[in-house]
């Protein structure tokens, strides 16, 4: 593998990797991911690591900041297989000394031994899949594990070294009452992670849920009703109250963290830093150009495997003009509760805010959605409706 470490790493980058295993697929899940055979993962890893070095060799000038495993749920791969791409990664790329490095996990796919080989191999932080510590919502959202396991899960991760580990909850799933939601909440906080990340449900089409619940859903008699809107706002801001006692703040409009705990990764895809997806389906921004991976595995293998074609697998490039870098810094950067920092925008497209959204802000600040001084922000009303926001903000 070429290694050019140390050739005078300016650009900081996050790295993305996509592991689209999962054991069985969830009822609401629209991401991309399966299942698969033993034989196709390890071919999967082999070719994943071709495209590592390629684009180590295209892009190893930089210095990584995070790296991001996400899926699927990549700790289907065995404990052997993650150190294998993490190795791949640390050799082709230079990376900062505290680098943040995270995996995402799911309850029933790792065990002590497995995490012990994910701190060998360099991760240092950690996301479990609980999203609901009930029996009857876990089921009924087709989750493969139960409240024990990601207890037992959650365990295993501490004892293994993690320091620092984000819980996934959601809330308005199909039969939750608030009271359900919120004991899921407050045993997962009694946990202190730190950092909590709690997304309401969205039903998306191309799924099961989507043909139940869906605008023309077949629901039928008996199956439990979504929460009201009401009650999903409700949850939102009990969240929000629940976790500031415990000392979380909301830095985003779904995320908490206890301070100095804020996901790096993340707040870069927001703050709209350069990264680098590698696998299927993965999605990248370097230098303004968006582009996405082939989601097509036969594809993506055939054209990974012997000399890797990193053009050929990137579908949907996108070069973003100056309009759309600043929709995305506004409708991205909005959702952190720091919101827009108006220096910032002038920083980076050499142009007061106010003379290209001036009128835009104003509006919104008179529907009290939007708050104004050094930076622009939104007030839990806008949260409320922060689809109609960001809409507002595009060309
Ligand atoms: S574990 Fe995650 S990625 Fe896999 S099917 Fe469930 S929600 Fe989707």
């Amino acid at each position: 593998m070429i290694n050019r470490k140390g050739l005078g790493a300016v650009r900081e980058i996050g790295i993305y990797v996509h592991v689209p295993f999962c054991v069985r697929k969830c009822l609401y899940c629209d991401f991309l991911s399966f299942p698969a055979g033993e034989e196709e993962r390890e071919r999967y890893v082999k070719a994943l690591l071709k495209e590592i070095e390629a684009g180590a060799v295209r892009y190893g000038d930089c210095l990584v900041d995070s790296v991001f495993f996400g899926g699927g749920t990549p700790t289907v791969l065995s404990g052997g297989q993650l150190i294998r791409l993490m190795s791949g990664l640390k050799d082709g790329f230079a990376f900062r000394k505290d680098a943040e490095i995270t995996l995402e996990a799911n309850p029933g796919t790792v065990d002590e031994r497995k995490l012990g080989d994910c701190i060998e191999a360099g991760f240092n932080r950690i996301s479990i899949g609980a999203q609901s510590l009930q029996k009857e919502e876990l089921a009924m959202i087709g989750r493969m594990h139960s409240a024990e396991d990601f207890f037992l899960a959650y365990r295993w991760a501490r004892e293994s070294g993690f320091r620092n580990v984000n819980v996934d909850v959601m809330a308005a799933l199909p039969g939750q009452k608030i009271l359900t939601y919120l004991d899921s909440l407050e045993r997962l906080a009694d946990l202190e992670p730190e950092h909590i990340s709690a997304y309401s449900l969205i039903v998306e089409e191309g799924t099961p849920f989507y043909e139940w619940y869906g605008e023309s859903g077949k629901r039928e008699a008996g199956m439990a009703a979504l929460p009201s809107e009401e009650e999903d706002r409700l949850m939102y801001e009990r969240t929000g109250k629940i976790l500031a006692q415990r000392g979380y703040g909301r830095y985003e409009i779904s995320n908490y963290a206890k301070p100095g705990f804020e996901c790096r990764h993340n707040i870069g895809y927001w703050k709209r830093r350069d990264y680098a997806g590698f696998g299927l389906g993965s999605s990248s921004m370097m230098g303004n150009i968006r582009w996405k991976n082939t989601s097509d595995m036969g594809e993506y293998l055939h054209l990974m495997e012997k000399t890797p074609q990193l053009e050929a697998v990137r579908k949907e490039r996108h070069p973003l003009s100056v309009k759309e870098q600043m929709e995305e810094f506004m409708f991205l950067g909005l959702r952190l509760t720091q919101g827009v920092w108006k220096e910032e925008f002038h920083n980076v497209f050499g142009v007061k805010i106010e003379h290209i959204y001036g009128e835009t802000i104003q509006k919104l600040c008179k529907q009290g959605l939007l708050t104004e001084g050094d930076q622009v922000k939104l007030t839990p009303y806008g949260r409320d409706v922060s689809n109609y926001v960001m809409a507002e903000f595009l060309f």
